[in-house]
C-alpha cells in the first residue's frame, strides 16, 4: 500500500465524506481529511502547512480538525486548531489516534479514517456543540496532493 491512487477506492471516499457529514452534524467543528504520498520530513510541521494551505485556520471558532495521512510514509497525524487545543487536555487526540492506528495496522484504512472522523466528532461535541444555524465552513471532500 504505497500508491496514493490505491489507498482509497471511490466508494471508500464516498463513505468517508459521509462520515464527515455525520460527525459535523454533532458539532460546529469542521473536519477534513487530507492524503498524500509522502511529506518528506517532519510530519508535525508539515501538517501545520497543510492546515494553513487548506485555509482550515479560517473557521469562526477556530475549531477545524485536520486528519492527515502520508500513504507512502505510513504515517498520519491529527491537528486541531487553536480554539480546540486551548480548551482540551494534551491527550485529547491520542484516543482517536489509537483507534485509527488499530485499524491501519490491519490495512483497514477506510474504516480507520471513518472511526477517527466519528470519534473526533464525538470529542468535539463536548466543547463545540452543534449550532442550530451551523454552516459547513469547510468542504467535506477529501483533499489530496
Ligand atoms: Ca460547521
Ligand atoms: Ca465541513
Amino acid at each position: 500500500m504505497s500508491k496514493l491512487e490505491d489507498f482509497l477506492s471511490q466508494n471508500d471516499e464516498m463513505e468517508i465524506v459521509e462520515a464527515i457529514r455525520i460527525a459535523e452534524g454533532k458539532t460546529s467543528g469542521e473536519i477534513r481529511v487530507h492524503i498524500e504520498s509522502s511529506n518528506q520530513g517532519n510530519i508535525e510541521q508539515h501538517v501545520l502547512e497543510v492546515f494553513h494551505l487548506l485555509k482550515m485556520d479560517n473557521t469562526k471558532l477556530l475549531n477545524g480538525v485536520l486528519i492527515y495521512v502520508a500513504v507512502k510514509d505510513k504515517s498520519f497525524a491529527i491537528y486541531g486548531d487553536k480554539g480546540i487545543n486551548d480548551v482540551v487536555s494534551n491527550d485529547f487526540w491520542d484516543v482517536t489516534k489509537d483507534v485509527m492506528l488499530s485499524y491501519f495496522k490491519d490495512g483497514k484504512f477506510k474504516q480507520g479514517l471513518i472511526e477517527g472522523i466519528l470519534k473526533t466528532g464525538e470529542q468535539l461535541e463536548t466543547y463545540f456543540p452543534c449550532l442550530h444555524d451551523d454552516i459547513d465552513e469547510l468542504s467535506n471532500e477529501i483533499s489530496k496532493s
